[in-house]
């Protein structure tokens, strides 16, 4: 199957409500799935290294099983977002079934973080219309991506691949903060972040990227 390392046009013009790249020409690092106890600090280590900023897409019961990494992460200064309660694909679910998803994730964020989040990601990046009128209830932005490296398929080639040919200045990458990546994600960010340097790009914040 090929691989799809930016999201097809009619997605984005379907959906224009939905984030599709930062808003500023810098370049957000998102990571999808965590916490995650063989891969969160990996990644910590590394974004203090690059004194980078990232935007966490969590899953609500990876928080209720790991509060400590999870507030590993968020005092290191980065931020969350909602990525369901299960990792449940919402493409089929009813209004019901998602609506479920999206407030036990806010149940544990609230216990947990004590507070709740405005960014939204769907699993596997499976969204349709009803989806969307649904964030909007809840005022979530649904922040998608413009570069998709597919570490998860635990082959540096494919992200170096992925990296070199589809990276621009206002890129919004996804990354796994999950075992499928585990091996390669610690070379994966920092190729990503030697690429970003050599073209002269820069890092942002998740607020400044999505504000
Ligand atoms: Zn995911």
């Amino acid at each position: 199957m090929k691989l799809m390392y930016n999201p097809s046009k009619p997605g984005e013009l379907l959906f224009p409500g939905f984030v599709w790249r930062s808003k500023n020409n810098k370049i957000l690092l998102t990571f999808d799935d965590g916490p995650n106890p063989d891969t969160t600090e990996i990644i910590l280590r590394i974004l203090q290294k690059l004194n980078v900023k990232a935007l966490f897409f969590l899953v609500g019961n990876n928080i209720k099983k790991y509060p400590s990494l999870t507030g590993e992460l968020l005092s290191a200064g980065h931020e969350f977002g909602n990525h369901t309660f299960n990792h449940k694909n919402l493409q089929f679910a009813g209004n019901r079934g998602i609506y479920n998803e999206i407030t036990n994730f806010n149940k544990i964020s609230n216990e947990i973080i004590g507070r709740q989040t405005r960014y939204f990601r769907p699993p596997k990046g499976r969204f349709n219309f009803r989806l969307s009128k649904e964030l909007k209830k809840f005022g979530l932005t649904n922040v998608m991506w413009s570069l998709l490296t597919f570490d998860y398929k635990n082959d540096l080639n494919i992200v170096k691949f992925a990296v070199k040919n589809f990276i621009n200045s206002d890129s919004i990458a996804v990354f796994h903060d999950s075992n499928k990546s585990k091996l390669i994600i610690e070379d994966s960010l920092e190729l990503f972040a030697d690429e970003i340097t050599k073209r002269g790009y820069e890092f942002g914040t998740p607020f400044e990227c999505l504000n």
